[in-house]
């Protein structure tokens, strides 16, 4: 397939891979239509004031595709590179995220465009809670509940709870997810996405005859994300082979020690040059020798351009996506397993949905209930996009896509339309 000359935006991705699939489901033409367009979308430009005394205006983005099963929920961003489409088409993955593991919300997503690695503190606090404010209308604990995504963490969470809380003149936790533990957050939350991502690996390699403690894994992005995915897996008797991050990479044949790399990140701001290792581009870390290679930094990485060097069995989408159509297609034809990011990152909004609930009884469970619960969700939603798969023919991404449209839909037309 000869891959767009101009270049595609991340919602004409999206819509490709939605359209692709929801062609071939009966469900109404109607139906059909309304989910390729977002129910809702804010753009706002907001003024903050920088600490050298001068104002800069900054663009944000709140955007809710579906809410048929529930509320939007979805994550804030912030980055350079956040646009409108990009929002668009990651407030829809959302949707399919949340209906393929069977969680109560719909899809939605934020994103501020900036560069928070060259912010102050108070500048991020003055930007968070700015944003809070222009977008307070529309998000809500039974409305849109924002969560993390990139370059916002906990701290964000809590300056967007303090914000609507203070506006609303109560104490309202469950309108953000993500939150530190103190304000109402959940134990589990920060590893989350990681751990969701170990599930679908181990389940993956089980069903290709792969032994988990044998598995060579190679990772893009030391973030929340790849950071704590490695050590989860060193821990299992993987060899994490080789790691990139945005200042450079490492590679060991005989594995990294992931220890290693987080100390030479707090100290450099990069895992680049930590100490035993050999230098690794991200071009080299695609075409490592490996098992499993996971994407976990930004979207469109693996494309027709590299799909075809790929060594790994296993790719798991960590990033939101990663693969391109064209190369999902290549990779499809050498019979590589693609857990798409729908179903491999969803642990992140999966326990952001136990905050949620926990916020809304104002109960709490223990480490070890939300480990078990987050278990029994991803296993079981790893094994009916599985056994989809099988039964139609079709890749991960396609099964995972055909039960989330068919939910969505399901959801829809039962609440009817006037
Ligand atoms: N940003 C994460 C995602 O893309 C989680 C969002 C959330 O917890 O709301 O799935």
């Amino acid at each position: 397939m000869e891959e767009p000359r101009r270049e595609e935006s991340a919602y004409d991705v999206a819509l490709r891979q939605y359209d692709a699939v929801a062609e071939k489901l009966d469900i109404d033409p109607g139906i059909r239509e309304m989910l390729r367009h977002p129910e809702f979308a804010l753009e706002v430009a907001f003024p903050v004031k920088m600490d050298d005394g001068s104002v800069k205006v900054f663009k944000g983005y709140r955007v809710v595709h579906n809410t048929a099963r529930g509320p939007g929920k979805g994550g804030i961003r912030y980055h350079p590179d956040v646009t409108f489409e990009e929002v668009k088409a990651l407030s829809m993955w959302m949707t399919w995220k949340c209906a393929v593991v069977g969680i109560p919300y719909g899809g939605a997503k934020g994103g501020v465009t900036c560069n928070p690695l060259e912010m102050s503190k108070g500048e991020k606090e003055r930007l968070t809670r700015r944003f809070t404010v222009e977008i307070s209308n529309v998000i809500g604990p039974y409305t849109d509940i924002p969560g993390p995504d990139m370059f916002t963490d906990a701290q964000v969470m809590a300056w967007i709870m303090d914000t609507y809380s203070t506006q609303k003149g109560k104490f309202v936790p469950g309108v953000v997810t993500g939150k530190p533990i103190p304000l109402g957050g959940s134990l589990g939350r920060t590893p989350a996405t990681a751990r969701g991502l170990v599930i679908c690996i181990r389940e993956a390699a089980k069903e290709l005859g792969l032994p988990l403690d044998s598995l060579r894994i190679a990772v893009q992005g030391y973030g929340n994300v790849g950071a704590h995915l490695a050590s989860i897996l060193e821990g299992y008797g993987c060899k994490i082979v080789g790691v990139t991050d945005i200042g450079g990479g490492c590679f060991c044949d005989a594995g990294l020690d992931p220890c290693a790399l987080t100390a030479q990140l707090l100290e450099t701001g990069s895992i680049d040059g930590t100490p035993g290792t050999d230098c690794l581009t991200n071009d080299e870390l695609f075409e490592l020798d490996c098992d499993v290679l996971v994407p976990a930094a930004v979207g469109n990485q693996i494309t027709k351009a590299n799909a075809g060097k790929i060594k790994a069995k296993i790719i798991a989408e960590g990033a939101n996506g990663p693969t391109t159509p064209e190369a999902d297609e290549i990779l499809a034809d050498r019979g590589v397993m693609v857990i798409p990011d729908i179903l491999a990152n969803a642990g992140g909004v999966t326990v952001s949905y136990f905050e949620w609930v926990q916020n809304l009884m104002n109960f709490y469970w223990t480490e070890e209930e939300i480990a078990e619960r987050l278990e029994r969700i991803m296993t079981e939603s790893f094994q009916a996009v599985l056994s989809t798969a099988k039964e139609k023919g079709t890749r991960l991404r396609e099964a995972a896509y055909n039960l989330a449209i068919l939910r969505v839909a399901e959801a829809m037309k039962l609440r009817g339309v006037c």
